[in-house]
């Protein structure tokens, strides 16, 4: 079943969720609650493996620039050391755009 407050999958006949501890008892879910706690779910997940991807993307770039960095010449070495520093600061740019839409979906509930 799915918990009618985080929306979070826990195990079928559970008074208490797991994750958030609301007691499931106390709170009949109507089925637009549910849809609803479900929709917001599947959006955290796909804003979740959208950035998650994003990330991995511009890290891995990163460091695959600054280690062909230590293999060019100096001209070229500043250029690829710029590109990583960007690519690094594309991370952390998407880590917070990603924090920020977290939370904007976390406050649509209430
Ligand atoms: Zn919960």
């Amino acid at each position: 079943m799915i918990c009618f407050n985080c929306g979070k999958k826990i195990a079928q006949n559970s008074t208490l969720c797991e994750y958030c501890g609301a007691n499931q008892t106390t709170h009949i879910a109507t089925l637009k609650e549910i849809e609803k706690t479900k929709m917001l779910a599947n959006k955290r997940n796909n804003v979740r493996s959208m950035f998650n991807f994003l990330m991995g993307f511009f890290l891995t770039l990163g460091i695959l620039f600054t280690i062909i960095s230590f293999a060019t010449v100096n001209g070229v070495k500043i250029t690829l050391l710029i590109f990583a520093l960007v690519c690094l600061l594309l991370f952390f740019v998407s880590l917070t755009i990603k924090h920020i839409m977290l939370r904007k979906i976390e406050h649509k509930k209430f």
